[in-house]
Formats: structure tokens, C-alpha cells, sequence
């Protein structure tokens, strides 16, 4: 499919080349025939030798010479305005683009714009023109969000900073105002070092620092490590799943684990259920952490991997939408998916890591 459309493609070029040709090879002879034709009537009617003698070659030479020069330039300026026409089309549509109008589009009419070569050139330019209008988009909305969640946590802490300036306060009121600014202020932190992460993570191709190490091991120190949250919660754990060693970041794919559950006790209800699976594929491992509690409304399931998106807005204090986010990039970057379901009072991520 792909040999047949490369070769429709040669043969359109090659089209497009022979047309060009015969279009160039039509003026020569167009020129010259005139060109030939004023030489012919000059020498008959002995505009070139008066007196009746044969023309000189030199003169004739001369002759030919100027008047080829003087209706080629013609020519070639009449015909230069129709031929170059789509050129300037695409150095303007180009200096748009190149100006932010990321709403430019190419098109041209009649058959020429019709030939292949041509709507591949448009569809090319086009495609271009609205993927880079896509990245402009999503630059633009990841800085409206990133202001606006910096903007809360700020003027929360101004705001308190103020009151406790202002003086005349309860012990019992300055406590809970410096402990406002206080966690404020860790939001702050935790958002800036998520966003250079994410930023971080987003921008690098390559896997790097790759070994191979217990992958159960390392999802069990999670767990460990956010028993204070789960507790809290009263929440029971149903952790079911044999050894499994892996190749891959180990600091990144902990930072995945610590995301996914704390995002499960966080959204589960208290006295709920976290469970935990990895099973195995010939190509993937796949490792499941569900909890019972909030679901995923179905509208939203595609959204939640986008940066500061928050479906579930009565945790909107407890995170800054990053998390799955840098989920998403981590497990991506070692060639795996994360796919989430929710349903029945039960939400499960289900992170597919290939082997090997
Ligand atoms: P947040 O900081 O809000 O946790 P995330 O990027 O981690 O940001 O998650 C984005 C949104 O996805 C959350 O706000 C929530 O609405 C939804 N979500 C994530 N994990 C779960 C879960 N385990 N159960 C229910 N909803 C979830």
C-alpha cells in the first residue's frame, strides 16, 4: 500500500516536472519563432540592408540577438506573473504563519489545484499550519492555568499574612491563620516541583538510568510509605501479587506508584478498599491499583491526564491536577499506557509496561 503510493507520487511529480518543462521548452520556442519571424521579414523587405545587399551574418547575429533579448524579457515578465502565482501564494500563507495567524490554510483552485502534487503540498502546509495552532493553544492554556492555580495559593497567604499584620488577634486565630500560610505555601512548592518535573519528564525522548529491580518490592515500599494517609482513612488494603522484577527508571516508576495511590486514598471513601494486582502478559506487565469511592464521570475519563485538570473539584485543595499527568508521561516514556475505569463505586489505573 505504502510501495503504490509512493510510486502514484513519483509518477505525479514526475507529471508535474514534465508539465513545467514543456511549459519552459513552449516559451523558448515561442520567443524564437517570433524572434525568427521579425529576422525573416526584416531580410525580406531589406530592413537590414538597404541598399539591396546581402545581410552581414554579424548583423543578422546582432539582430537576432537583440530582438530575442527584448521578447524573451517581455514574455518572461507576462509570464512570470501567472507562473509564480503559487509561489507567492505560499511565501504569504508562509509569512502569516510565521506571524502567529496559525488559522492560515492553503487552497488553490481550478485543476492545477486539483493535481496531487499539489493537494499533497496544501495538505502538508495545512497540517502544519494546525498542529502548530494546537501547540499554540495548549502553550497558552497551560499558562491561564498555571497562573490561575499560582494566583489561589498566593493570594490565600497574602491575604492572612495581612490579618496577622493587622494584629488585634486571638492566639487561637493567629494559629490557625500561620497554619493556613503554612500549608499554602507547601502547595506552592509541591506545584512548582510537579510542573519542573512534569516539564522535566516531557521534554526528555530517551529512557535513562535504566536497571533492573523488584517491581513488587518497590509498589510495597509505596504503599508503606503513605500508610499514615491510608490509616487515617481507615481504609483496608487487598494486595495480591507474586514477585516481579522489571527493567526500567526506578525513580520514575516509584513516582508513579506514590501518584496512583495516594490519588486512590485520596478519592476512596473512608472505610473503603485499596487492592492491588500485577499480572503478566508474554509482552507487558501490568500492574492495577483500584479503590472504592468516587468515580470518573465518563465525560471526563479523557481529560483527567491533562495538566491542573481536577474532575473531582471537593479535592481541589489536596492537588494541583499534575499528578496523573506526570503518570501519564513517565509510563509513556517507557513505551507503556495507563488506562483507567471507573464504575460500579470503583475506580482502577491499570499501567501497562512492556517487557524488555
Ligand atoms: P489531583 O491533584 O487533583 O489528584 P491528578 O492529575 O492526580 O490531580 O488527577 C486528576 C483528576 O482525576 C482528579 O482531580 C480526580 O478528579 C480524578 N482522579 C484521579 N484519580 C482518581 C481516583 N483514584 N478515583 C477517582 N478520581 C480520580
Amino acid at each position: 500500500m505504502k510501495r503504490a503510493d509512493a510510486s502514484n507520487r513519483r509518477k505525479s511529480r514526475f507529471a508535474l516536472t514534465a508539465l513545467f518543462s514543456a511549459v519552459i521548452f513552449l516559451f523558448i520556442f515561442v520567443t524564437s519563432l517570433i524572434a525568427g519571424g521579425i529576422m525573416l521579414y526584416m531580410v525580406r523587405h531589406d530592413r537590414l540592408t538597404p541598399g539591396g545587399t546581402r545581410p552581414r551574418p554579424e548583423m543578422v547575429i546582432f539582430h537576432m540577438v537583440v530582438w530575442s533579448t527584448a521578447l524573451g524579457a517581455l514574455l518572461s515578465v507576462l509570464l512570470s506573473r501567472i507562473s509564480l502565482y503559487p509561489i507567492n501564494r505560499v511565501i504569504d500563507a508562509m509569512n502569516r504563519l510565521a506571524h502567529g495567524d496559525f488559522k492560515t490554510r492553503l487552497a488553490f483552485g481550478g485543476s492545477f489545484g486539483r493535481h496531487p502534487t499539489v493537494v499533497e503540498a496544501t495538505d502538508s502546509f495545512n497540517h502544519m499550519a494546525e498542529e502548530l495552532g494546537k501547540t499554540e493553544m495548549l502553550r497558552s492554556d497551560f499558562v491561564n492555568h498555571f497562573s490561575h492555580e499560582f494566583k489561589t495559593p498566593i493570594v490565600s497567604i497574602a491575604g492572612f499574612a495581612d490579618l496577622l499584620l493587622e494584629g488585634g488577634l486571638t492566639e487561637e486565630e493567629q494559629q490557625e491563620y500561620l497554619r493556613i500560610i503554612s500549608e499554602e505555601s507547601h502547595r506552592l512548592s509541591d506545584m512548582a516541583t510537579n510542573v519542573l518535573d512534569l516539564t522535566k519528564i516531557e521534554n526528555q525522548t530517551i529512557l535513562t538510568d535504566v536497571t533492573e529491580f523488584n517491581i513488587s518490592e518497590q509498589i510495597r515500599n509505596c504503599i508503606l510509605m503513605l500508610e499514615s494517609k491510608w490509616t487515617e482513612k481507615e481504609l483496608s488494603l487487598d494486595v495480591d501479587f507474586g514477585e516481579y522484577q522489571y527493567r526500567g527508571n526506578r525513580r520514575m516508576l516509584r513516582q508513579v506508584w506514590l501518584n496512583l495511590i495516594d490519588n486512590a486514598v485520596k478519592f476512596s471513601d473512608p472505610g473503603g478498599v485499596l487492592q492491588f494486582r500485577i499480572t503478566e502478559t508474554p509482552e507487558n506487565l501490568i500492574v492495577s491499583i483500584g479503590d472504592t469511592g468516587r468515580e470518573i464521570p465518563k465525560e471526563s475519563m479523557e481529560d483527567i491526564f491533562r495538566k491542573f485538570y481536577q474532575a473531582d473539584k471537593s479535592h481541589a485543595t489536596q492537588g494541583n491536577g499534575i499528578g496523573l499527568s506526570i503518570v501519564k508521561a513517565i509510563v509513556e516514556l517507557h513505551g507503556g499506557k495507563v488506562i483507567p475505569s471507573s464504575g460500579g463505586g470503583k475506580t482502577v489505573f491499570a499501567v501497562v509496561l512492556p517487557k524488555g
